[in-house]
């Protein structure tokens, strides 16, 4: 039962819990014995259908059997050799192929570390200490992300981790999604190596950039000599084999991806201009290493996953999942809200007229959201437990499981005022 596992779990863990948001889940955690498809499978024996999706990875559901099945192949050839591995060429080629600004690539293994090499990549390409970060984006658990941070970090009420050095957080220059003219004065004024944005911002509920945003950046970084980092990390895959930078037509010098280029196992990776990446150890002196680097499973998970997704119509089904959701749900709601969708990726705001940033969506009713999230939970859908994070759709959430979506949402919302 998960009530016992969660007793356990309180004495073992900080929170009880590996990562903040999974304590969010109230009266307690439940715990998941078995994903398949659309459905949670948790240790009650309840059957949930999951918009939640391991927080992104699972564009194709869970356990998709190509997936399974190419792990399942490497498992019996071994799984860590600590020398470069075919497969590893492969995802690099197909990963390359795909993403307009990747020209090299560096896989490690979360996004995390993939944003945290990101910066120190940028930093010594162009010898400047200075980055531009946007309120509200999140680029993983490392100290020079966690600065006004979304996701947990904000959810939690922390606008800058304990302890990180002071000097540390004075290298973070801090902006509003959506104001260039910040951007701007920014780069004017300070000597600044990389601007990094999540291209759509995916950790403060969902939240589009204005098309002069982003094209506006990409103009302005390029003018001052500074790079363009694209946090591709929950919009690369997602929003199509080319991500957000395709979607958008803009171009970034150095891009993080993660979570779907692994399908479903740890991942993460650094991409970008052949010079730029060129300065990474061994070929230059920005260092990077690790011991699971480019590990053989995480690599065969991700490109049967990308497989899929040049070969099938998934795209089309999960980004129609989202839109028949989010528009149903939009007329259903009584109360002033924000929906807002790009493709798979959807979140609702509560409460407020308009969310264009981190700011205004700090305004949204969270306690309101989150009684739709525990309401939805008791109905057999489960939502993010926090209006910060995204709801995602995956290929595998058919039409009966939206209309018994819809259904839910519709009997949940007659309740919540
Ligand atoms: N960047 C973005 C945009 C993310 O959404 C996340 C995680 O949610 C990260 C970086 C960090 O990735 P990871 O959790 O794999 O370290």
């Amino acid at each position: 039962m998960s009530i016992n596992l969660w007793k356990e779990a309180q004495q073992l863990f900080a929170g009880g819990v590996n990562s903040p948001v999974r304590a969010l889940v109230k009266p307690y955690p439940f715990y998941t014995s078995k994903g398949e498809g659309p459905f949670l499978i948790t240790e009650d024996g309840k059957k949930i259908v999951d918009y939640v999706l391991g927080y992104g990875p699972l564009i194709l559901g869970h356990s998709p059997e190509k997936v399974r099945n190419k792990i399942m192949e490497q498992v019996q050839k071994g799984w860590l050799y600590g020398t470069p591995s075919r497969i590893e060429v492969e995802l690099a080629k197909k990963i390359i192929f795909h993403i307009p600004s990747a020209q090299k690539i560096r896989f490690v293994n979360s996004g995390t570390e993939a944003t945290m090499n990101a910066i120190r990549l940028v930093r010594g390409f162009t010898g400047r200490e200075k980055i531009i970060k946007f309120n509200g984006n999140y680029h993983g658990a490392h100290d020079y992300g966690l600065i006004e941070a979304g996701s947990a970090v904000s959810e939690y009420g922390i606008t800058i981790s304990k302890g990180i050095p002071k000097d540390i957080v004075k290298t973070v220059l801090l902006c509003e999604y959506n104001d260039l003219t910040c951007v701007e004065k920014y780069l004017k004024e300070e000597n600044v190596a990389g601007v990094i944005m999540e291209p759509v911002m995916g950790n403060y509920g969902v939240i589009p950039p204005k098309t002069d945003f982003i094209k506006g950046i990409r103009e302005l970084t390029s003018a001052f000599g500074t790079l363009l980092i694209f946090d591709e990390v929950i919009t690369g895959f997602r929003l199509g084999l080319s991500g957000a930078q395709g979607m958008f037509g803009v171009v970034p010098d150095v891009t993080t991806l993660g979570k779907i280029i692994g399908g479903g196992l740890p991942i993460g990776a650094i991409a970008g201009r052949r010079e730029i990446m060129d300065s990474i150890t061994p070929a230059g002196e920005v260092f990077n290493a690790g011991t699971f680097n480019a590990n053989p499973l995480s690599m065969a998970a991700g490109l049967a996953t990308i497989e899929e997704l040049e070969h099938t119509n998934a795209y089309e089904i999960s980004n129609e999942a989202a839109k028949v959701i989010s528009q149903e749900v939009d007329q259903m709601m009584k109360i002033d809200h924000v929906t807002h969708r790009v493709g798979s990726m959807m979140q609702f705001f509560l409460g407020v007229k308009e969310v264009k940033n981190a700011t205004e969506a700090k305004k949204a009713n969270k306690s309101l959201y989150l009684n739709l999230h525990e309401q939805l939970l008791k109905e057999g859908v489960f939502i993010p437990p926090s209006q910060l994070e995204t709801i995602f759709t995956s290929a595998s959430h058919s039409q009966n499981v939206i209309n018994f979506t819809i259904d839910k949402f519709r009997k949940v919302l007659r309740e919540i005022k």
